[in-house]
């Protein structure tokens, strides 16, 4: 089991929950921009948010952006040691540098200082795309390159007299993502954060970090996850719920199952489950919910869920545990689901 380690209010390793981070793709330094993106991101479930550090500004935005916020705030530094000193002095939660690109130790030394001077974690972020020449030189650009860095820079920070640490190595291939990180997790007790980088557009994305993150999880690895998808990163949030709910590693709210659609299929079967989904978006507890194409099969191949629907010329059924309950006019269903739902679960 990975050690425990304090990010602000946040626990992670040694057997808590996985934690949900995101970042942010605002401005720092825009504190208002930047401030609402964080709120969207907290209300739709993010745990931790990590924000570039770019320049100065951006390093003292810490400041007012905490005092908006109770999520705790992750600054991500390349490079220049001063910023990520700066970042610390102005209350970021953590601190995400890649001690390869900083510098050398004199440097490495100030943030970690820093760091400990303010009781804040270090996460050492390797990836494939800030690789030191020897590891290039000795392993490429590999699954064993991308360890052997992560693993020389965790042991830098120790030398220091520092094992407040998070570990992470991302690449943007699924394999080389999978196989790094079990060795990551063979060689360190660190609590380790795992992702794809670069994952792509939504689709792309989910599909990749979905193949590489869930093999991870299932064997233990990794104690905070984020889902890397180009645009709005609110979706980011819903993707790594939908991915640990769906691995049984964390229950969020409402698992929507839906029929593949066939011959049979008498209603909109995937807008119908689109519908429902966004009705319960809210909705807290635990609950799986069936979409199916008709009622010859719906109900009874749908047992294992909480409740469902199944459609079937102009009618609709809905039932509880393959039990049918109500029988409405199709055009009702939505409504007439949302509210069984809403007083009965
Ligand atoms: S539930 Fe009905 S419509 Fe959906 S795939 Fe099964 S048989 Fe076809």
């Amino acid at each position: 089991m990975s050690k425990t380690i304090h990010i602000g209010r946040v626990t992670i390793g040694g057997g808590n929950p996985v934690a949900i981070q995101s970042m942010t793709n605002t401005k720092t330094s825009d504190i208002t921009t930047t401030s609402a993106q964080i709120a969207a991101l907290e209300k739709a479930g993010c745990e931790m948010v990590r924000l570039s550090a770019p320049d100065e500004n951006s390093a003292r935005a810490f400041k007012a952006l905490k005092s908006k916020t109770n999520i705790p705030l992750i600054a991500d530094v390349h490079f220049d040691y001063k910023l990520a000193v700066l970042a610390i002095e102005n209350g970021a939660d953590k601190i995400r540098i890649n001690p390869g690109n900083i510098g050398d130790d004199v440097k490495v030394k100030a943030v970690v200082d820093a760091a400990k001077a303010a009781r804040i974690p270090i996460r050492v972020g390797v990836n494939g795309g800030s690789l030191e020449k020897e590891i290039l030189f000795k392993y490429g650009n590999s699954a064993e390159g991308l360890t052997a860095s992560a693993i020389n820079n965790v042991r830098r920070l120790e030398k220091m007299g520092f094992d407040d640490i998070v570990v992470s190595i991302k690449s943007s291939s699924v394999k080389k993502t999978i196989d790094a990180n079990r060795k990551l997790a063979e060689a360190v007790e660190y609590p380790i954060h795992i992702g794809v980088t670069e994952a792509g557009t939504y689709e792309n994305a989910l599909v990749k970090s979905s193949a590489a993150l869930a093999p991870l999880l299932l064997e233990g690895i990794g104690d905070t996850i984020r889902v890397s998808i180009s645009g709005d990163p609110v979706r980011e949030i819903f993707a790594a719920k939908k991915i640990l709910n769906l691995i049984g590693l964390r229950k969020f709210g409402v698992e929507i199952i839906a029929c593949p659609t066939c011959a049979r299929t008498d209603i909109d079967v995937e807008k119908l489950a689109n519908d429902i989904e966004m009705a319960l978006i809210d909705f807290e507890k635990p609950l799986t919910v069936a979409v199916m194409g008709c009622a010859v099969n719906g109900p009874g191949e749908a047992k294992e869920a909480d409740i469902g629907v199944a459609g079937g010329n102009g009618e609709g059924l809905i039932f509880v545990h393959g039990e049918k309950v109500l029988k409405v006019r199709e055009t009702d269903l939505l409504e007439t689901l949302i509210q069984y739902i809403r007083e009965n679960f």
